[in-house]
């Protein structure tokens, strides 16, 4: 019979794909002979198998869950459902990849109103018995029926109010019997039945609970986040509970083997005495730092020190641990790979090479090359920052320095950077409903938690700067305003947040671009001793370019000469051009434009020095450069000597239904040759005279977007040649240069064999080509793809992340066909994926010569293909 339910004592480190990370952990310290609560794990396949079944557990995997539950029993010495001394579990959720607080936890399950008498008396501590039974009433309604917190948080103040105390721990055993019975009237009342006395029955529900939550939006969103796919399910871990709660000698941390923001040495972390579970997270006490559990409990913090120790030992990684006393008596509760920041990846793998603990092949893998992106994120001008006013301080929960306009609900900051403003979310305190407000956000400030709150964690994963814990704070996020340092802030007011030291400024501060120095370029060094692609970027400016090139680029895989058409001094000339109805016209134009595009590749070039560059020709519809506002028309009018009603007429006619596969790409250069006639002047001149001035072996690459028939590459291709010919005989250059295409639309892709005959070189161009392969386009896509996401049809978005089903596919028939007939045809990609890791490495696979991304993700792209060249050769 399949196996559905592993216990502690079965399981093992390498079964994470069954077991979930958090189960196969606890198996593997359970035979490490660490102190962990014993339990049991049901695997990710019965989640999947729950799915299958139409959200039914079936039969066997309720039986063998059962089973577990005895064998616990007996482990345990107890009975679950016991009237006297019940056995009480935590049922967990747990996935391969760890999706903290995606996932809710419910704690002190087999408690009911008979039993919870019985455990008092057991207990001899009847206020920790009722502590836990309504912690219990609480997260089940919560976790399970999806009754709003609310409910029970307003109970709980109105509770601490009427007794006149400020912490949940000041109030009595009487107190808490009391709240019991208001708790479950509430669920009486909202649920049309009585809270579930039933321990099995709580059980399943609970299993279920897990299960659900699996597809509950959250975690679809972190999951589209952090490319975890949906068919992986989660494994629920049932496990005896040990107890924080109760009383002084009781208590239950969070903690890190290495500081999680910088990756300095030693132990990090934070714990609460007498508390349960999620306390220490959720932000309610100020939680102390674990230095001062050598004071109160020294026993424990010896054993705790030894422990976390031998984990990093044996992990051979930093390690985020959970763990619970119970009455002086230490118990882990779970270890795992500790989430970090960049800078900190980037130091704890340096250091663990040092160490001679991994070898620098290990040490790239370790690190996420998508969390490079937050080294690359601005810091404060120094200058800039020495004139801000400080409003205060509180715990630098997540570094970086963010400055934005002020919102308070995370539905606010979205729409706010739709809008394309900086946003600094500001709340009392986060919870998992605010995720993408969060990814929207800057900055995040909040008035509680501490530096394992949920905004800290949540925000460090993200590479968000985010300032914790500022009770100085006084904030209506109703009323959308706070206090603080003698100012009141309210929504649309800048702030400026260094997420490093924790310094809360007014205002909006300068902050300056980030570089590549010391763990980082190192990290960098190793990853080029590894990967195999080249890593151009898409830039058009000569800044970008060096900016780029200081990164790592190698070259440019894409320039947009479009760009470079947008500068004030140069549109009306375009708009010049567009409008003539003459040839003539046109090229007196064009001629005006030749320089300024001539001047341009130049600076290119000198930045350059003999790194290659791809030209793109003019590319978008020409109605993006007509003029719109009445001013900009009766100049162009003034101009061209024509009437105003003359360049409406134009304009008007120059309209398309549907721009995105209209009069665009080389469509333009059939349509009109003297514009690729001039570019094609402005490329060869250029780089003919840098070669001549400074002696650089510049071969120009020319790239003719938007191909789909080979006659068409070779008609523009005739006319770009007869022009470089004539430059090249003016010029007395025997100048060599390529000519490529873009591979964008899927008819190319299907032909590539032919097109490769015409050509020296593919791009892909796949952000056209996936609009271009789904039929829909990236500009309107954001309308519906949320609405895909949630409805499970799409995980993520094709256009962030290779498809590599589909487009992936008509890449690789490019890729096979264009070889075929063109063995040394260079093959790259300059779509956005260029930059993301997962799409870099199938470019890795399917064998292209280089990626090209925007400047700022080339050291993640570099990184990345350093992965790739790495996972490829284990294969
Ligand atoms: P998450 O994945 O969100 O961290 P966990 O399953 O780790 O959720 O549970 C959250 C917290 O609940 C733990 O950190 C721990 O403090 C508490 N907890 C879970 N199981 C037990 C247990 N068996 N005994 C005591 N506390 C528990
Ligand atoms: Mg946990
Ligand atoms: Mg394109």
């Amino acid at each position: 019979m399949k196996k559905w339910v592993y216990m502690f004592t079965e399981g093992k480190a390498e079964m994470k794909n069954l077991l979930g990370g958090k189960g196969a952990n606890l198996a593997d310290m359970t035979s490490l002979g660490l102190p962990i609560p014993q339990g049991f794990t049901v695997t990710t396949e019965a989640c999947i198998d729950y799915y299958d079944n139409g959200k039914v557990v079936s039969d066997v995997i309720q039986s063998q869950v059962f089973d577990g539950i005895s064998k616990l029993e007996v482990i345990q010495g107890k009975k679950f459902g016991d009237t006297c001394d019940p056995l009480l579990v935590s049922v967990r959720s747990g996935s391969r990849a760890s999706m903290p607080g995606m996932m809710d936890t419910i704690l002190n399950l087999g408690l009911n109103d008979v039993s919870v008498e019985g455990f008092a008396n057991k207990t001899n501590n009847p206020r920790f018995a009722y502590d836990s039974y309504r912690r219990f009433i609480q997260m089940f309604s919560d976790v399970v029926m999806e009754m709003s917190k609310t409910f029970f948080e307003g109970i709980l103040d109105d509770m601490k109010e009427e007794k006149g105390v400020q912490f949940d721990t000041d109030l009595t055993a009487g107190d808490l019997k009391e709240l019991i019975e208001k708790y479950k009237a509430i669920y009486k009342e909202k649920m049309g039945e009585d809270f579930p006395q039933d321990p099995k029955k709580q059980l399943m529900e609970a299993v279920k609970a897990v299960f659900r939550s699996w597809d509950n939006p959250r975690a679809i969103v972190y999951r589209r986040m952090n490319d975890i796919p949906g068919d992986w399910g989660t494994a629920v871990n049932v496990q005896s509970m040990v107890f924080g709660n109760m009383g002084e000698t009781s208590g239950t941390g969070v903690a890190f083997t290495r500081n999680p923001s910088t990756g300095d040495e030693g132990i990090y972390g934070e714990y609460l005495i007498n508390a349960q579970g999620e306390d220490v997270v959720a932000g309610i006490r100020t939680p102390l730092s674990i230095e001062k559990l050598e004071q109160d409990l020294p026993e424990c913090y010896k054993e705790f020190m030894q422990i976390a120790n031998k984990l990093e030992e044996h992990y051979k990684d930093m390690q985020d641990m959970e763990f619970t006393i119970q009455e002086g008596k230490l118990f882990f509760l779970q270890t795992r790979n500790g989430k970090r920041t960049a800078p900190a990846a980037l130091k704890i793998a340096c250091d663990l090479v040092d160490e001679g603990k991994i070898t620098k092949e290990e040490a790239l893998t370790r690190i996420d090359a998508k969390s490079l992106d937050q080294l690359l994120h601005p810091t404060f001008d120094v200058a800039a920052l020495k004139a801000g006013k400080v409003l205060g301080k509180a715990l630098p929960a997540s570094p970086g320095a963010a400055a934005g306009k002020v919102y308070f609900t995370a539905e606010d900051a979205k729409e706010a950077e739709k809008r394309g403003e900086r946003v600094i979310l500001v709340r009392l305190e986060t919870s998992p409903e605010d995720i993408e407000g969060m990814s929207a956000a800057k900055g995040i400030l909040t008035v509680r938690g501490g530096m394992t709150s949920h905004a800290a964690v949540v925000a460090r994963g993200m590479g968000t700067a985010c300032i914790s814990g500022c009770g100085e704070i006084k904030i209506s996020e109703v009323n959308k305003v706070f206090e603080l340092g003698g100012e009141v802030i309210r929504e649309g007011d800048y702030l400026s947040l260094d997420g490093s030291t924790g310094i809360i400024y007014l205002g909006d501060i300068k902050t300056v671009e980030a570089s590549v120095s010391g763990y980082f370029a190192r990290i960098m060094e190793w990853s080029d001793q590894y990967r195999t692609l080249q890593i151009r970027t898409n830039a058009d400016t000569p800044k970008d370019a060096a900016n780029a090139i200081k990164l790592g680029a190698q070259g440019i895989g894409l320039c947009r000469t479009e760009h470079m058409f947008f500068d004030p001094d140069r549109i009306p000339k375009i708009r010049k051009m567009i409008l003539s109805c003459s040839v003539e016209g046109r090229e007196e134009a064009l001629s005006e434009l030749l320089e300024f595009q001539k001047a341009d590749f130049k600076a290119m070039y000198e930045v350059l020095k003999e790194m290659p560059m791809t030209v793109r020709y003019l590319d978008p519809p020409l109605h993006e450069f007509v003029p719109t506002s009445d001013e900009d028309i009766i100049a162009l009018a003034e101009d061209m000597n024509i009437t105003v009603e003359e360049v409406r007429i134009t304009c008007e006619n120059l309209h398309e239904f549907n721009p995105m596969m209209g009069h665009r790409g080389c469509r333009l250069a059939v349509t009109y040759p003297e514009i690729a006639k001039m570019q094609t002047r402005a490329v060869l001149e250029a780089a003919i005279e840098v070669k001549q001035e400074k002696g650089y072996n510049i071969i120009p690459e020319i790239m003719i977007p938007l191909i789909c028939e080979k006659k068409e590459l070779q008609y523009v291709k005739a006319i770009v040649i007869e022009t470089a010919e004539q430059v090249k005989k003016e010029m007395n250059s025997d100048i060599e240069y390529h000519i490529g295409t873009m591979i964008e639309i899927p008819r190319a892709a299907l032909l590539a064999d032919e097109i490769a005959s015409e050509a020296k070189f593919f791009s892909f161009g796949t952000n056209d080509l996936t609009q271009m392969t789904y039929g829909f386009s990236r500009d309107d896509a954001g309308k519906f793809l949320d609405c895909y996401y949630m409805s499970k049809i799409f995980e993520s978005d094709p256009f962030a992340r290779l498809d590599l089903n589909g487009v992936g596919q008509l890449i690789e028939i490019a890729v096979k066909k264009g070889r075929e007939v063109n063995p040394n045809l260079k093959l790259g990609i300059c779509g956005e994926h260029g930059g993301d890791p997962s799409s870099i490495e199938f470019c890795n696979r399917i064998g292209l010569d280089y990626v090209s991304c925007s400047p700022f993700r080339v050291p993640i792209a570099r990184l990345a293909a350093a992965q790739a060249a790495i996972a490829s050769e284990k294969m």
